[in-house]
């Protein structure tokens, strides 16, 4: 199918799964390259990041952890700029080597909120890995050390991103149509 209706917006395809799949895997092999022998902790964050962590994660083939947090800054398709923690860390991240997996950075505030949040609890290293980044929407700086793919400054849904609560089951990535 090429397009998808989520609620009342209409959506074309513009990432196929097979070229998801593919960055992913290259993605999962960097990171097991920087981060053997460290057990690293990795930290995805709800909802949006479901999908892309459990395939990221299965193609990490070193010995890690897992614990989830959840932060929202989004209503419909507008940033409200609000950044609000709903769940906290659960692990003690104290000297651990950390790496922060995102759906995507748009403004690049939540990231920039979450590293300043980590930081505090004194990790051994904190790495930013995402699945997409909108280059053209960065408002702050952010070091992003693993991206998946670049994509322009477009609203998108599917494989776990969302238009207020739908689209998120899709194995590709599709576009909104502006109308
Ligand atoms: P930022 O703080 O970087 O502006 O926003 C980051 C969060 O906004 C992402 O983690 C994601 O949940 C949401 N977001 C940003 N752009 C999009 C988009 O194009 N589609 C969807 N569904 N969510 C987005
Ligand atoms: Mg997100």
């Amino acid at each position: 199918m090429d397009t998808l209706q989520v609620l009342d917006k209409t959506f074309r395809i513009s990432i196929p799964e097979a070229t998801i799949k593919r960055e992913v895997s290259r993605v999962a092999k960097e990171i097991a390259n920087d981060l053997n022998g460290k057990e690293p902790l990795f930290l995805p964050v709800l909802n949006g990041s479901f999908v892309f962590a459990a395939d990221l994660l299965r193609e990490v083939n070193i010995p890690c952890e897992v614990s989830f947090i959840k932060l929202t800054s989004y209503q419909g398709t507008q940033s409200t700029g609000e950044i609000r923690e709903v769940i906290g860390l659960a692990k003690d991240i104290t000297d651990r080597h950390v790496v922060i997996v995102e759906d995507i950075i748009d403004s690049g505030l939540t990231m920039a909120h979450m590293i300043e949040t980590l930081k505090a609890h004194n990790p051994a290293s904190i790495k930013v890995c995402t699945l997409l980044v909108k280059p053209g929407a960065l408002k702050v700086k952010i070091p992003i050390d693993y991206c998946c793919m670049e994509i322009p400054n477009e609203f998108i849904v599917g494989y776990g991103l969302d238009y207020d609560g739908f689209g998120r089951n899709t194995r590709d990535i599709y576009t909104v149509i502006e109308s």
